[in-house]
């Protein structure tokens, strides 16, 4: 089964894709951020450590979303088979993603990168704010997370690279077009769903 990794902006469309890829794939689909939102909403521990954080626009500390990742991750049958959108986000994060994937005995398939313009990302999150509410989808925290981005995620991309994981996919466009783009780049690397495959397998 794949085990897929989704790497983009914020408003790049892990959340999106990830959605559509799981359902391809038939794994499940484990979003940090909706996990993390989840906690805040039940205002459990975890959630009233990580709400000012997430207000902000901050990334939360590597040990906290390791535990939650871990936790998840460690849930009867996910091993075998997801598709992780929002982690990891920072070199060290991706250090210890490799070291528990090495403990378990098991590789990532790929890291989904997807790329959208940055005036594009803007509009896209300020919609989202719009329609949602979301806390984080205001003006000053875009930018703030967008500039994030930038200085804690992209050194991940030479990471991956270097392990010739990474699959650079064109965001921007509508929905469909780019989950057919997505499919396309996985399709070439052998990574077709298992119902879409040629012979056994
Ligand atoms: P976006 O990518 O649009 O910012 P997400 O839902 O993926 O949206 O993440 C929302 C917020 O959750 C981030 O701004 C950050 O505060 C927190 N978060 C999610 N994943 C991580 C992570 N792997 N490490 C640190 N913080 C994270």
């Amino acid at each position: 089964m794949i085990r897929l990794l989704l790497l983009a902006p914020p408003g790049g469309g892990k959340g999106t894709q990830g959605r559509v890829l799981a359902e391809e794939h038939g794994v499940p689909h484990i979003s940090t951020g909706e996990l993390l939102r989840d906690h805040v909403t039940r205002s459990t521990p975890l959630g009233r450590r990580v709400r000012p954080y997430l207000e902000r626009g901050d990334l939360i500390p590597d040990h906290l979303v390791l535990r939650l990742v871990q936790e998840r991750l460690g849930t009867p049958g996910v091993l075998e088979g997801f598709v992780l959108d929002g982690f990891p986000r920072t070199l060290d994060q991706a250090l210890a993603a490799y070291a528990w994937a090495t403990e378990h005995n098991l590789t990532f398939s790929a890291v989904v990168h997807l790329t959208v313009p940055e005036a594009e990302l803007v509009r896209r999150l300020l919609d989202r704010g719009r329609a949602t509410g979301r806390s984080d989808d205001t003006a000053d925290t875009i930018r703030h997370r967008l500039a994030q981005y930038r200085a804690s995620t992209d050194p991940l991309l030479d990471f991956y690279r270097e392990r010739q994981i990474l699959v650079d996919v064109d965001g921007d466009g509508p929905i469909p077009e780019v989950a057919a783009r997505i499919r396309t780049a996985l399709e070439a690397r052998g990574l077709a769903p298992a119902n879409k495959r040629a012979g056994p397998g």
